[in-house]
């Protein structure tokens, strides 16, 4: 899809407002006016990403699209059912996931993504409530769980599991897997500047680590090589397959200006879902905003480069990770 900005004018800017204005991020307009992507609808996208956990551009991509039109749908908006080739999301999945868990039905971490295991838990409350067993969350199912008052609210027996995983594992680093995710690779070079790349250094960076991390005692693997890129999903599959008790996903940034200099962390735990990143800066840092918020490779007359942990991208697989 074409990226919108602030100064696009046309139907996508009047989709994307009349969205944002559902969500009530944006007051409602004349419909007459043209549907501008103005400062204000800048301003509603940027808190909108904060409250996802989305890079904070202001800028609707291909995620930040998604995730506007997941936010749109309401439990009973639509049927649901698993899809194998392309599982369903939104914030209706969310809705059923999180009901299924209060009735004490595990459907596994609710993170508005219809699963394997969404399909199954439905399928255990279809049975116990005298419903037709097809995993299929239509009217009749929707109006079941409605009239069900579960004795406890809130509570979340997968966060509470991870918790108490995080709580024996201790702190000590030794005996930890870590796996260790250097942007960019293959094709994908980042950040380039006279010559050197960020998927290069970063590479270099990942080893040095990993030998360092190897005669301390944590066992620590990587997720590319040198000549492969794959994608931020694959990352995030490899290191829950590999049961990571961390991810470190290392980039480094570009910026215009030849003071720009210093490092950013942007860590995930495990307390809620769909909790923004909490963002650290250290003094020195280049800018008020996210360095990944400018996307890599763009600044091509980059001087110095910080370096950030934590690809915001992983965000629903990392929150499985401990802090
Ligand atoms: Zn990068």
């Amino acid at each position: 899809m074409q990226l919108l900005r602030r100064g696009d004018v046309g139907t996508d800017v009047a989709e994307i407002r009349s969205t944002l204005t559902r969500l009530g991020l944006l007051p409602p307009t004349d419909p007459q006016a043209p549907p501008v992507f103005d400062q204000q609808v800048e301003h509603a996208v940027r808190a909108f990403q904060q409250q996802r956990g989305l890079i904070i551009d202001g800028i609707v991509g291909p995620a930040t699209y998604r995730a506007l039109r997941d936010a749109t749908f309401s439990l009973g908006d639509r049927p649901l059912a698993f899809l194998m080739s392309q599982p369903t999301t939104g914030d209706d999945v969310l809705m059923l996931q999180e009901r299924l868990l209060e009735l004490g039905y595990d459907a596994g971490r609710a993170n508005g993504v219809f699963g394997q295991q969404t399909e199954q838990a439905l399928k255990n409350f279809q049975r116990d409530y005298g419903l037709i067993v097809d995993g299929m969350c239509g009217p009749d199912t929707v109006r079941a769980l409605r009239q069900l008052q579960p004795k406890v609210r809130g509570g979340r027996p997968v966060l509470l599991r991870e918790q108490e995983r995080v709580r024996n594992a201790g702190s000590r680093l030794s005996g930890k897997r870590i796996v260790i995710d250097p942007g960019h690779g293959g094709q994908d070079r980042g950040v380039a500047v006279d010559g050197v790349s960020e998927a290069d250094l970063m590479l270099d960076l990942a080893r040095r680590l990993e030998g360092k991390m190897a005669a301390t005692g944590m066992e620590a693997l990587l997720t590319r090589g040198p000549n492969n890129c794959p994608d931020e999903a694959e990352r995030a599959r490899f290191a829950n397959e590999a049961g990571a008790d961390l991810i470190l996903s290392l980039h480094s940034d570009g910026n215009s200006s030849a003071h720009a200099q210093g490092v950013a962390t942007f860590h995930y735990g495990t307390a809620t879902a769909r909790r923004p990143p909490s963002a650290r800066r250290w003094p020195g840092s280049s800018s008020a905003r996210s360095p990944r918020a400018r996307r890599c490779g763009t600044a091509a007359r980059t001087r110095r480069r910080g370096i950030c942990c934590g690809s915001p991208a992983a965000r629903p697989s990392v929150s499985r990770w401990a802090t």
